[in-house]
C-alpha cells in the first residue's frame, strides 16, 4: 500500500510523521473522508471545498491548489490499484516547536491514504442500528464551529466511548440547548407523517456531504423536507430514523435509548432513500 506524504509516495510501513507535528501534538489540522465508487471519486469537489473552508476557518493555508490535490488523489488510487475505496485526506499544521503557536510550524503536511473499503456488514442494514444519546455535547457553533472538520475529534471519540459503554455502536450528541445535533460521524434524519426532518446547520453539526445528497434526493423523489431543530422526544416518536455519512451511506436506526422506532424494523422510506442513493452515486461520480 502506497501513501502520499508531502510530495512522494511511500510504503505504508514508512509513512511516518514527526512527533513535533502540531496535528499530532494538538489536533491542529483538518481532514476529509471520501469514497470512491467504481473508480469515481464521489463528490470530490464538495469534499475539497469543505476541506479548504475548514482550513480557512483555523487559518491554515493549504499549499496546494484543488486541482493539484485532485491529481494526487487520482494518482494515489492508481498506484494502489483501487476501484472501490475510502480516501483519507489530512492536512496538518506541520512541524513546529512545543509551543501552541502555529507560527513555529514551517509548512503544512499533506497526507493521502487510500484503502480498500471496509463495507459495513449487510446485517446492519437489514436489522438497523440500536443507538443511544450521550452526555457529550456538540461543541458550540459560536466557539469552534462543528462545521470545521478538524483533527481534534475528542468530542466524537467520547461519543464512541459512551456508545460502547452502553453496548451499542453509535450514539447521538445533543447541543447545549438539548436539541439533537448529530452522531459521532454521521448526520441524522427523522421521518414523521411523510415529512423528513434534519437539524439545521445552526444547531451545530458537520455539514455532511451525504446529508446534502439526501436532501437533494428527497426533493427529487417528492418528499417534504424541513431543516428544523428537534429533540430526543421527536426522535423517539418518529416513524423512521436514519443516519447518513460517507462510510455508512444511509443506515436505519431501529432503537433509540431503549425506545423502538416504528415497529423496530428499518423503515420503508429509509430503504427507498438508500436504494436511490446507491443508484445515484454511480451516476454522480467524477472520473
Ligand atoms: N458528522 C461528523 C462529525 C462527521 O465526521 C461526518 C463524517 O464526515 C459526518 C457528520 C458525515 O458527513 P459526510 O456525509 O460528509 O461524510
Amino acid at each position: 500500500q502506497w501513501i502520499y506524504l508531502n510530495g512522494e509516495f511511500v510504503k505504508k510501513e514508512d509513512a511516518k510523521i514527526s512527533v513535533y507535528d502540531h496535528g499530532f501534538l494538538y489536533g491542529d489540522g483538518v481532514f476529509e473522508g471520501i469514497r470512491v465508487y467504481n473508480g469515481n471519486v464521489y463528490k470530490l469537489e464538495e469534499h475539497l471545498v469543505r476541506l479548504y473552508n475548514s482550513a480557512k476557518s483555523i487559518m491554515l493555508e493549504i499549499p496546494y491548489t484543488m486541482d493539484k490535490i485532485t491529481e494526487i488523489i487520482i494518482e494515489t488510487l492508481r498506484k494502489n490499484e483501487l476501484n472501490d475505496a475510502y480516501i483519507r485526506l489530512v492536512v496538518s499544521r506541520g512541524v513546529g516547536n512545543l509551543g501552541l503557536d502555529p507560527a513555529s510550524c514551517n509548512a503544512p503536511q499533506l497526507i493521502v491514504i487510500a484503502e480498500e473499503l471496509a463495507i459495513y456488514p449487510k446485517e446492519l442494514y437489514e436489522h438497523g442500528l440500536e443507538i443511544v444519546t450521550v452526555a457529550t455535547r456538540r461543541n458550540r457553533p459560536d466557539v469552534l464551529s462543528p462545521k470545521v472538520k478538524s483533527l481534534n475529534y475528542l468530542n466524537n471519540i467520547l461519543v464512541k466511548l459512551e456508545a460502547s459503554l452502553a453496548g451499542v455502536s453509535e450514539a447521538l450528541m445533543l447541543n447545549n440547548e438539548g436539541y439533537v445535533a448529530e452522531g459521532s460521524a454521521d448526520n441524522i434524519f427523522i421521518l414523521r407523517e411523510g415529512v423528513l426532518y434534519t437539524p439545521p446547520g445552526y444547531i451545530g453539526a458537520l455539514e455532511g456531504i451525504t446529508r446534502q445528497a439526501i436532501i437533494e434526493l428527497a426533493e427529487e423523489l417528492g418528499y417534504a423536507l424541513k431543516e428544523e431543530p428537534f429533540t430526543r422526544h421527536d426522535v423517539y416518536t418518529a416513524d423512521e430514523v436514519f443516519l447518513t455519512g460517507t462510510a455508512a451511506e444511509v443506515i436505519a436506526v431501529v432503537k433509540v435509548d431503549g425506545r423502538l422506532i416504528g415497529d423496530g424494523k428499518p423503515g420503508q422510506e429509509t430503504q427507498r432513500l438508500l436504494d436511490a442513493f446507491r443508484q445515484k452515486v454511480v451516476e454522480d461520480g467524477v472520473k
